[in-house]
């Protein structure tokens, strides 16, 4: 069996189905073939924080700005995916005074909204908060729903023509000629394999994005890196709470149905499909998050899930500007670097920035097909935005939900 399309999409994570969705809506075929479920890797089981960009602001102001802007497009295409929860960044007694000023500060000069709050009056409007808090800023956070935001794109992708496989695993690459021309691909339901043909190759597959390119011989070194999210009951919890200190392990605690969500750590490990989920993660989310909330010490836990960041480990000669491990995303033009053209491979990045990774993908793709239509993502809203019916088949045609949404069974279907 041989299929073909103009752009081949390897995993259905967020990035994967973002680049179906603007390349549909530029007027290319696409196939998206993912091996699991939609969102199986990182997309559905990340933490659910829609960044402000005030996490950033100080150490990675680029990013930072992205993030706000992403932000403001996100309310707005894509406002049934979001919870419009709002956050803070609280000062506890040990947290360096003068980190909190150059946070706010480097806030206003990324663009991001800030808005001073005294402790007296934080406390009064959540209770929860340490008796400690000696001072906050609100910044303008939300949690975002990464399986209705996926489906949304894949309903989209659909749409426009494209194709959306899923438990259909990329076995081969299909090299010919020194130049990549499509890829093997085995379905589970079937168990038969497939070939399909494309025009052009887009690696999608995050953290797996190393195996995928060397089914293609191309080295692609990625540094995947895992994190914990613990769940505990607190149905007081309605906004996000930072603390306002530079990043470490467990200071978010995200609101989430009648729980919080806590994280999260960064450990470097060697394989995405088999790593050690240790019990001192957990431990260590509780002993963090107590010290801003105190009685999630005591909150019953409900379950704990872990995730792993598609980070890029590549040579300095990767980066544009040199850095060596980022949590930017990154582009590798295979053809460019590795002088086997057909391929493009997209690691990195951020949810919150999803779009215009995929926005920077498919800008790529379509020149070197000779394609000019410009992007239409940052303004034509998803599916299910004005209509939620739109989306209830397709969520239960990919369910069931990922770890990242399991108790959110009322997401988009109310
Ligand atoms: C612990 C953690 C917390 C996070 N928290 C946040 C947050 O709060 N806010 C935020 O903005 N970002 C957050 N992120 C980052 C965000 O989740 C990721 O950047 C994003 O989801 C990456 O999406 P992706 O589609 O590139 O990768 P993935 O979602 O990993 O998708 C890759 C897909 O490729 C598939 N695949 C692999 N190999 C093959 C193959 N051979 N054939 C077919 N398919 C294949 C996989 O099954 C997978 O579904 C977090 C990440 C982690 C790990």
């Amino acid at each position: 069996m041989v299929g073909k399309t103009d752009v081949l999409i390897l995993g259905g994570g967020i990035t994967g189905t973002a680049i179906a969705r603007d390349l549909g809506l530029r007027g290319l075929d696409t196939i998206v073939v993912e091996r699991g479920r939609l969102a199986d890797g990182a997309t559905g089981n990340m933490h659910g924080l829609l960044h402000s960009g005030a996490r950033y602001a100080v150490a990675d102001p680029d990013s930072a700005r992205d993030c706000i802007e992403e932000n403001r497009t996100l309310r707005n295409i894509a406002n049934h995916c979001l919870d419009e929860t709002g956050g803070y960044f609280v000062q506890l007694p040990e947290d360096d005074e003068s980190y909190f000023e150059r946070s706010k500060k480097a806030c206003l000069d990324c663009g991001i909204d800030v808005e001073s709050v005294f402790a007296e009056e934080i406390r009064e409007e959540h209770p929860y908060l340490s008796s400690e808090t000696e001072r906050a800023f609100r910044v303008p956070d939300a949690v975002i729903h990464p399986f209705p935001l996926t489906v949304a794109n894949a309903v989209d992708v659909r749409e426009h023509g494209g194709t959306v496989e899923t438990h259909a695993e990329v076995v081969d690459v299909l090299v010919e000629d020194g130049t990549v021309a499509g890829a093997e691909v085995r379905h589970r339901e079937a168990s038969k394999t497939e070939t399909i043909r494309a025009e052009h190759v887009v690696n999608a597959t995050g953290a797996w994005a190393e195996s995928a390119g060397a089914m293609a011989g191309i080295d692609i070194p990625m540094r995947p890196s895992k994190g914990v999210m613990v769940v505990v009951d607190f149905p007081s919890l309605d906004t996000v709470v930072n603390r306002c200190r530079p990043a470490a392990d467990g200071d978010i605690v995200l609101p989430h149905e009648n729980t919080a969500i806590i994280g999260t750590t960064s450990v470097e490990i060697d394989n995405p499909d088999d790593y050690t989920k240790a019990q001192w993660e957990e431990d260590l989310m509780i002993e963090e998050a107590s010290k801003t909330i105190p009685d999630i010490s005591t909150a019953r836990v409900v379950r704990s899930y872990w995730g792993v960041r598609p980070l890029f480990g590549g040579t300095a000669a990767d980066f544009e500007d040199g850095r060596a491990q980022t949590r930017d995303f990154v582009l590798l033009d295979h053809g460019e670097r590795d002088d086997r053209p057909g391929m493009t491979t997209i690691v990195g990045g951020k949810l919150t920035t999803y779009r215009q990774m995929a926005e920077t993908v498919s800008d790529h793709v379509c020149s070197e097909l000779g394609v000019s239509e410009p992007c239409r993502t940052a303004t034509e809203p998803l599916p299910g935005r004005d209509d939620p019916d739109e989306l209830r088949d397709a969520l239960d045609e990919f369910g069931p939900l990922p770890p990242a949404e399991e108790l959110a069974s009322d997401v988009i279907r109310d």
